[in-house]
C-alpha cells in the first residue's frame, strides 16, 4: 500500500526513540544514589520525584530530552518523501506577499529526488499549524519537471 511504509517508519523511530527513554530513565534510577536509611523508620520511603530535587530535576531533563527528539522525529519527518522516505530536496521559495493573488501566499516548495511527489510548506502559519501539503506526482516525471521549471510571468 502506497504510502504505508512513510507512516512505518514514523512509528519505527518512535518506538525506538520511546525504548531509548526508557532505558535513559531506568538507568537514572539505577545510578542514582538510594535515600539514607534512617528514613525507613517513617515507613516505605517516599518516591524520589518531587521529594529528591536532584532527581526530580535529573528526571525531568530526561522528559526534556524526550520532547527534543520527539520534535527533531516529526520535523526529519515532515521533510521526506511520502513514497520513498528519501530527504526531499532542492527548497524552491514561491509566493511573494507583495503579489499574493498572483503568486499566492509565500511557500517553501521541496520535491523528491526521485520525483514521487512535491511537498509545500506554508512559510507563515496563519491558522495553527497547518500540515504540509503533500501532491504526489505521476508516474511521468519528465513532464512534472517541466511544469516545475516554467518560468514564473
Ligand atoms: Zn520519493
Amino acid at each position: 500500500m502506497k504510502g504505508m511504509k512513510y507512516w512505518l517508519y514514523l512509528a519505527a523511530k518512535l518506538v525506538v526513540a520511546a525504548g531509548a527513554m526508557c532505558i535513559l530513565q531506568a538507568e537514572l534510577v539505577r545510578f542514582y544514589p538510594p535515600p539514607p536509611p534512617p528514613l525507613a523508620r517513617f515507613g516505605p520511603a517516599p518516591p524520589l520525584f518531587i521529594h529528591d530535587m536532584l532527581f526530580t530535576f535529573l528526571t525531568l531533563g530526561v522528559w526534556l530530552i524526550g520532547a527534543a527528539l520527539f520534535y527533531a522525529i516529526i520535523w526529519d519527518q515532515r521533510r521526506r518523501c511520502r513514497v520513498c522516505l528519501r530527504r526531499l530536496i532542492m527548497p524552491v521559495a514561491s509566493g511573494s506577499w507583495g503579489n499574493m493573488v498572483v503568486f499566492g501566499r509565500p511557500r517553501t516548495q521541496w520535491i523528491c529526488p526521485y520525483g514521487h511527489g512535491t511537498l509545500s510548506i506554508e512559510e507563515l502559519q496563519i491558522t495553527g499549524r497547518q500540515a504540509p501539503d503533500w501532491q504526489p506526482h505521476d508516474d511521468d516525471i519528465w513532464k512534472e519537471l517541466e511544469s516545475y521549471y516554467q518560468p514564473r510571468e
